[in-house]
């Protein structure tokens, strides 16, 4: 038995443990369809065909025989974008009985930096198919033993430096040792659709993901302060979208050309009150669209108290603008937090490069705290902010994230919108993001 045939590893594979999905009841089975379809989406890209199992509280994900151990790593990279796993494994694939299972860990144990370092190590051992010869207990020791005598490894079971994982399933054993931390949270797709107001800065892309970690799936709507402003910051929600597209495939981005509206609120008077107008008629324009798109929810990186805008009478301000709910995720955070997070997710780079952002057109001085709902209101009537609202989602451009120009899909007014040139950033003045926007096109 002691003696390792060079294939003892078998074949290499990923498992993946899901997190919340195990506790849900009877839909669960569309918790993990959705899952699954994820998943085979993320992994498009490599060309390899995937047999994704589903098992009870995981995923295998089985390889074409002959699959390159560099190519198996880099599908389990891929995967701990996936939200909705807790752990991505990199594991062997064996056959299923004792001798197999004791000839693979060896074989594992032997490429191992902590052989040569005498490192403690321990086995675990979980049994999902009750029909095997071993108990978890009797293969820990059974295959420790094994470790222990050819490598001459100390066991420690409480923290080890490294820890064989062995788990029996119903066709095979998978054989692994370390993991990488997946993303946690509920598959995306099964919790709705949103629509994400997506700034060019910190906060916005934030909320998404932590929208995308609840099974919201999103699309995103940018407001450019064009003709007033460069199209800097539409480069900027472009890049932003397209770091949040791993964790999330298909996402739409949108732009709304701002500058001419908010015009409009200051000519009207709005005076202090122009930051909360000007947000105000981004939630309608944002609500009008989200109709168009089905999309039924809006999402924005508000916290609470974090700038004038966002005190607790203006947010209230702010939802009386519209009647779609709005899922503010970050409202309870600390600005640290939030930054340590878009770090995390990788956009954190990119909300830092500089822009022109449209809300710093026309600020006033000294910005309303307290904004009352009938001011706005009456600002609101003079401009007909409603029929506003709907011309400004009639010029909607739409930047398709994987470099093709824009389907013009629905466009009833299409003539309407603002010539797509006039909008386009060229690319010769493109911020030092990693990829330029195609040219936009009307919805
Ligand atoms: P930061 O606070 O880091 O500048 P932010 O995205 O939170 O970024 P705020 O000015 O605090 O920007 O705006 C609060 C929220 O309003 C944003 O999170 C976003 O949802 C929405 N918002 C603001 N400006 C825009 C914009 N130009 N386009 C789309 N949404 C916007
Ligand atoms: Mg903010």
């Amino acid at each position: 038995m002691s003696v390792v045939p060079p294939s003892a590893l078998g074949e290499p594979c990923v498992l993946l443990k899901l997190g919340e999905v195990v506790l849900k009841g009877r839909n669960r089975e569309l918790f993990e369809r959705q899952l699954q379809a994820n998943i085979k989406a993320a992994l498009k890209g490599f060309g390899v065909k995937v047999d994704v199992r589903q098992r009870h509280g995981v995923i295998a994900i089985l390889l074409p025989e002959g699959t390159g151990v560099e190519t198996a790593d880099a599908i389990a990279e891929r995967l701990t974008d996936v939200i909705g796993l807790v752990w991505v494994h990199r594991a062997w694939r064996v056959a299923k009985n004792p001798e197999a299972v004791t000839a693979a860990a060896l074989e594992l144990v032997a490429g191992r930096p902590e052989v040569e370092r005498r490192a403690t190590f321990a086995v675990r051992s979980r049994r999902r198919d009750k029909r095997f010869p071993l108990r978890s207990n009797e293969l820990d020791r059974m295959v420790g033993g094994e470790i222990n005598d050819k490598y001459g490894l100390p066991v420690r079971l409480k923290n080890p430096e490294l820890t064989v994982n062995i788990e029996v399933d119903r066709d095979e054993v998978f054989v692994f040792t370390d993991g990488l931390p997946g993303q946690g949270g509920l598959p995306v797709g099964t919790s709705g659709r949103g629509l994400v107001l997506m700034s060019g800065g910190i906060d916005s892309p934030v909320a998404a993901y932590r929208m995308l970690r609840r099974g919201l799936q999103v699309d995103f709507l940018h407001f450019s302060g064009i003709p007033f402003t460069t199209s800097e910051s539409i480069y900027k929600a472009y890049a932003l979208v397209r770091a949040l597209s791993k964790f999330q495939g298909n996402a739409r981005l949108f732009v709304v050309p701002f500058g001419k509206a908010q015009q409009s609120l200051k000519a009207s008077g709005a005076d202090r009150l122009q930051v909360v107008a000007q947000r105000r008629l981004m939630l309608k324009t944002a609500e009008e669209v989200a109709h168009r798109l089905r999309r039924n929810v809006l999402v924005t990186g508000d916290s609470l108290g974090q700038v004038s805008s966002q005190t607790l009478q203006n947010i209230t301000a702010l939802d009386d603008a519209v009647e779609l709910p709005i899922l503010r995720p970050l409202i309870g955070m600390d600005k640290t937090e939030i930054m340590a997070e878009a770090r995390r997710i990788g956009t954190l780079q990119i909300s830092e490069l500089p822009d022109e952002d449209c809300c710093t057109l026309l600020t006033p001085r000294r910005a309303e705290t307290a904004a009352k709902i009938a001011d706005l209101r009456q600002i609101e009537k003079r401009l007909d902010a409603e029929e506003l609202a709907v011309q400004l989602a009639d010029s909607i451009q739409e930047y398709k994230l994987d470099g093709t120009p824009a389907a013009v899909r629905r466009s009833p007014k299409a003539a309407d919108a603002p010539n797509a040139a006039d909008a386009a950033p060229a690319a010769d003045d493109a911020p030092a993001v990693d990829a330029a926007p195609a040219a936009p096109a009307a919805v």
